[in-house]
């Protein structure tokens, strides 16, 4: 993989486990869904989470590439709107992120080079709420979130509109995430360049990789 610097005129992240990693608060999420499941099918929690784990053992065999918990909730029955919402009354980033200094200094040197974006299947409530925690409101163009259009990342729909949107050819949108299948495969297909980064190591090599203008 290749990651040509110089021709980069924006960044769009992904949020959850790229700009931030927080095992406690990715493990709140999943009690949330299976909480949410729970309620959905009469069952006890410690069931829904057997349940969602056989629902995305089979959804792997069958799509080939790891389901997203949006998914995983359709498959069951589910729909994304309900467990957004619940997920909104449930979910306390304040209590699990706090700010990182580094990531703070990352994003604000790229802001000031390029226009930042988020894209992210979180909702825009909680959303916000965990950029703020994060310290980094404000350094976003655009927060593209689910309750967009209820569909969740990989979508090509979204793709399209975010290229569109942001004028950025493909060779010049950047895409950054922690989940090859969610958040870069699409992308790279269409010719964007992508960086995976699943630790705040990965994140900050971004850094020296861009202001190089090296390659990968
Ligand atoms: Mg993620």
């Amino acid at each position: 993989m290749s990651l040509p610097a110089h021709e980069i005129r924006g960044i769009i992240f992904d949020l959850d486990g790229t700009l931030y990693v927080s095992p406690d608060f990715a493990a709140a999420i999943q009690e949330a869904a299976a909480a949410y499941v729970a309620g959905l099918k009469g069952i006890v929690p410690g069931q829904a989470e057997r349940l969602m784990a056989a629902t995305r053992t089979l959804l792997t065999e069958e799509t080939g590439g790891v389901p997203t918990l949006s998914a995983v909730c359709i498959r069951l029955g589910g729909n994304v709107r309900d467990l957004h919402t619940f997920f909104q009354e449930r979910l306390r980033p304040e209590a699990c992120l706090d700010r990182n200094e580094q990531v703070i200094a990352l994003l604000e040197g790229f802001a000031q080079r390029f226009p930042l974006y988020l894209f992210t299947n979180n909702n825009r409530g909680l959303t916000k709420r965990i950029i703020d925690c994060l310290g980094l409101n404000g350094l976003f163009r655009r927060i593209y979130a689910i309750d967009d259009t209820w569909k969740a990342k990989p979508d090509e729909g979204m793709l399209d509109r975010i290229l569109a949107d942001t004028g950025l050819k493909p060779s010049e949108a950047l895409f950054v995430g922690d989940r090859y299948d969610v958040d870069l495969r699409l992308p790279e297909q269409r010719g964007c360049p992508v960086y995976l980064s699943q630790s705040i190591e990965q994140l900050l090599r971004l850094e020296e990789i861009l202001g190089a203008g090296n390659t990968l």
